[in-house]
């Protein structure tokens, strides 16, 4: 039931056993009043009547005078009981009356003077009330009234309380409405405010329009949400932070509750463990790795753990864990792969050096041991020799001029110097260091490169970048035609080298700049290459900002670019 509902009942059942009550109690009361009124007054009325009842008066004509005047019953009786005058009785009737000698008021009178009594009456067909009074030495003056007046009037007066209890009513129900609208109502809304709130929607807010402590109410709840939307906002504010915070780490970091669920781990901890489920999520989801999971479940048994190193979907890692305040635990993961990638090149670096020098070395060594011990050889042979000797010992030279190279450009020790050159002029400069060669394979060379055309380039870089990729062209083609020509796209220039050689099958063509590197060694080291030409061009291009890359269909051709940022872009 609602409380505009219950107030209205409430008021009702208020109002009806007030009623009732007035009824019944002030009902009772009223009627015994107007009995001891009615007999003060009768007794005047008797005290004047036999004022009226003088010595020789004649009794019968004062009891209808003054029954007439007073408009009561009015009896004289002589002191023997006998009826001398009745204002309802004709004088012929009087004398069929009985005595009235022995009525109680009539015997109190007697006796005090005074006498009342209220009983049914068979001549007035009525119950009436009576008072006598004594009127020494001519009898009794009575007077009588009926008392179906006092219950008329009693009944009145009930009635004008039942129509008071029912303005009282109808007054209790506007009451109860306006109560509605002021005190319901609001009370209502605020409840359901409340409960919006509690069911997390802060937005939700009471008006503030109720008067009284209801108002008060609304301005508290208020308030309070106010202050929790304010904190939920600081918290949220804190907790975005705290995300792009740990999602901006390059280490993979998960927190785990005591209940072994996960519940954060930022985008590198998902990359590394390959886990998409939202949080929270059973650590059982996490790979089942056995150092990761006893470093875990140390943490998680209040231990902090020393770095320890797995293998992780193709990664490196290393994993420290330690508990956290209050329960659960904190593992970060840290990728070791690339350390580990960049000791392996250093160590097949080593290698390669070694490996590349080795043949060489070898072939000097044994010929000039030859030449040195050997006194039996030609004057063609010696010279043949000695022309191995030379080749092998250029070639070391190479090697060694592309290693310093590039360690230079590593290093930093070089900085590119870049000024606007021009293109074409460059492009027939490298022309000319291949032309012998290009020559002898009958490949022609063609530059599309418009005179005046300019790149943003360091010369001498620009020069190293386009003699080694027409090398390759040339070294790489058997005959046919190798062109150079520039793309101008947004933002800088690409100048490609196109040949219509041997090609690179597709599964070498991600890995042709790094050192070393050779589809076929055996052909690279014939036609004079190092394995470092492409390695040199990409780190000289990348210190321009700029970067490489290659097409190839094998059998058809390869070109190979290289783009220029303009200045001032990269
Ligand atoms: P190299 O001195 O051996 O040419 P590079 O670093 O210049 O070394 O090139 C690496 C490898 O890429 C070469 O050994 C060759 O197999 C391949 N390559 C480079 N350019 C071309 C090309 N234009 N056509 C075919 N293969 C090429």
């Amino acid at each position: 039931m609602k409380l505009a509902e219950r107030l209205l009942a409430g008021s009702l059942l208020i109002v009806s056993v007030l009623v009732l009550a007035v009824i019944t109690i002030a009902g009772g009361r009223l009627r015994s009043r107007l009995a001891a009124e009615q007999r003060d007054e009768l007794l005047r009325d008797a005290r004047l009547v036999a004022t009226m009842w003088r010595p020789g008066a004649d009794p019968d004509a004062v009891a209808d005078d003054a029954g007439r005047a007073l408009n009561y019953r009015v009896t004289l009786i002589g002191t023997d009981g006998a009826v001398l005058g009745d204002s309802e009785f004709t004088r012929d009737e009087l004398r069929g009356l009985e005595n009235h000698g022995q009525r109680p008021e009539i015997v109190a009178a007697r006796s005090d003077s005074v006498g009342s009594a209220r009983r049914f009456s068979a001549s007035a067909g009525d119950e009436e009330l009576y008072v006598a009074l004594r009127h020494d030495p001519r009898g009794f003056v009575r007077v009588s009234i009926g008392t179906r007046r006092f219950d008329q009037i009693v009944r009145g007066a009930q009635q004008d309380v039942v129509l008071a209890g029912l303005i009282a009513l109808v007054g209790a129900i506007l009451l109860a409405l306006i109560f509605a609208r002021t005190v319901s109502r609001p009370v209502t809304e605020l409840r359901d405010v409340a409960m919006a709130i509690a069911h997390g929607d802060l937005t939700a807010r009471p008006s503030l329009s109720a008067p009284g402590e209801i108002g008060d109410l609304a301005l508290a709840l208020h308030e309070m949400t106010e202050e929790l939307a304010r904190r939920l906002h600081a918290l949220r504010e804190e907790d975005a932070l705290l995300t792009a915070l740990v999602d901006s780490l390059n280490e993979g970091v998960l927190a785990l509750n005591d209940r072994r669920e996960v519940v954060r781990i930022n985008e590198r901890g998902r990359r590394f463990l390959r886990v998409t489920t939202p949080v929270p999520f059973p650590s059982d989801m996490l790979p089942r790795n056995a150092t990761m999971r006893e470093a875990i479940d140390a943490a998680l048994a209040g231990e902090a753990t020393e770095p320890a190193e797995l293998q992780l979907g193709g990664h490196t890692l290393v994993v420290t864990a330690r508990p956290l305040e209050g329960g659960g635990a904190v593992a970060a993961l840290f990728d070791l792969t690339p350390i580990r990638r960049l000791e392996a090149v250093r160590r097949d670096f080593a290698a390669n050096v070694s490996h590349e020098l080795k043949t060489p070395l070898t072939v000097v060594n044994g010929f000039a041991e030859t030449l040195l011990h050997d006194e039996d050889i030609s004057p063609e042979q010696r010279r043949s020799f000695a022309q191995t000797i030379v080749a092998n010992a250029t070639r070391m030279q190479r090697i060694v001029d592309d290693l310093l190279d590039l360690s230079r450009i590593e290093t930093g020790g070089w900085v590119p110097e870049p000024v606007t050159v021009d293109l074409s002029g460059v492009v027939a400069d490298a022309f000319t260091t291949v032309e012998r060669a290009a020559h002898a394979k009958e490949i022609s060379l063609v530059a599309e490169v418009g005179r005046g055309k300019r790149v943003h380039a360091d010369p001498t870089a620009l020069r190293q970048v386009l003699c080694n990729l027409i090398e390759n062209a040339v070294r790489y083609t058997p005959s046919g035609t190798v062109t150079v020509r520039a793309d101008e796209v947004r933002g800088g220039t690409w100048i490609r080298v196109r040949d219509t050689g041997i090609g690179i099958p597709p599964e070498h063509l991600s890995r042709i700049f790094e050192r070393f590197y050779r589809v076929d060694a055996s052909r690279s080291r014939t036609e004079g290459g190092t394995g470092l030409g492409l390695a040199i061009v990409k780190h000289l291009v990348e210190a321009h900002g700029g970067r490489v890359q290659a097409e190839s269909q094998p059998g058809r051709g390869t070109t190979a670019s290289a783009f220029f940022p303009n200045e001032g872009g990269s």
